[in-house]
């Protein structure tokens, strides 16, 4: 069974939390929360919430400051809201629309009702997470696609500089991967594919970023990492895919490693750079970690 969609309730009256959430609480998971200050805490915290139902008029932070708040928070700001609440004036319900409100809901609430504009809500939002899953990531592996890496690479680069830290990147390439493809078919290339990608993303830290740059090729981001850290690093991943034996076949794979600086205008130079490096691996005899040198 699927796991079940959780909804945020807010109301500073305890008994308006409770009348939502007793229509709400067999088909959904609930939270709730009865000041705008907690409502913001909770938007935040793992299990994100699906769908927040919110009470526009509040002491200290009403609905609108909740909303705008939301909105200004980047892990929180695809979340949907529907606005629930007493003033029933167009003004009011066009400022929360506009806002960011998807819907509007108005008390005292009407038990289908609120079960089915959530239900409609709930499937867009599904819908909407589905499609950005697969717009950031590689359908074969499931590790993060080029496409984000490159968003992802820029926000790294700007946030290094910003606090002085350090920053380096390694470039992994699957050696003689197309005879693997020759010798034992596409369907064998393509799990030894999933199996390496599994491993680089087994051996990394909560903050490295991981990507399936194309074909074989896959990019790593090392946050706060010098560049002799991430050679003990690339070496551990270097022996751990030697090791992996994915489909009873050796596979090893070269890397090349590049810290971000001064030269780095931006992170094609930094691609560049570490490209330069694994040729080297490449040519230098496979199966090993090399970091550039200007
Ligand atoms: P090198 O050691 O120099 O990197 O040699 P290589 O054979 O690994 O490199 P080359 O670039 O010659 O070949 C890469 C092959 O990867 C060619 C391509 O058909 C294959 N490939 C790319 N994407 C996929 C994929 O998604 N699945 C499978 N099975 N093969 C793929
Ligand atoms: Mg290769
Ligand atoms: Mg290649």
């Amino acid at each position: 069974m699927s796991k079940k969609n959780v909804i945020l309730i807010v109301d500073d009256i305890p008994s308006n939390v409770q009348i939502l959430a007793n229509i709400l609480k067999d088909e959904y998971a609930i939270k709730v929360a009865t000041d705008g200050k907690r409502a913001v805490e909770l938007a935040q915290q793992e299990p994100q919430p699906d769908l927040i139902l919110l009470d526009v008029v509040m002491p200290d932070m009403d609905g609108y400051d909740v909303c705008s708040a939301l909105n200004d928070m980047g892990n929180t700001k695809d979340i949907p809201i529907i606005f629930v609440t007493a003033n029933d004036s167009v003004e009011d319900e066009e400022r929360g629309l506009n806002l960011c409100a998807v819907d509007y809901i108005t008390k005292p609430v009407n038990s289908a009702i609120v079960k089915a504009r959530v239900k409609t809500h709930i499937t867009i939002k599904r819908q909407y997470d589905e499609l950005k899953f697969m717009a950031l990531h590689d359908k074969l592996t499931g590790l993060y696609n080029r496409h984000y890496l490159m968003d992802e690479a820029d926000r790294k680069i700007s946030s290094a500089l910003r606090k002085n830290e350090p920053l380096t990147i390694m470039m992994a390439d699957i050696d003689h991967f197309k005879c693997i493809n020759d010798n034992h078919g596409h369907l064998v290339g393509d799990k030894v594919l999933i199996a390496v990608a599994a491993a680089l993303d087994k051996n990394k830290r909560a903050v490295d970023f991981v990507s399936r740059y194309g074909g074989e090729e896959f990019v790593t981001i090392f946050d706060n990492c010098n560049i002799e850290d991430a050679k003990l690093k690339a070496e551990k991943i270097r022996v751990a895919i030697e090791s992996l034996n994915p489909e009873n076949l050796t596979v090893t794979s070269s890397f090349g490693l590049v810290q971000l600086n001064s030269n780095h205008h931006n992170f094609d130079s930094l691609l560049k750079d570490a490209d330069e490096a694994l040729y080297e691996a490449k040519n230098s005899g496979r199966n090993r970690v090399v970091v550039y040198e200007n």
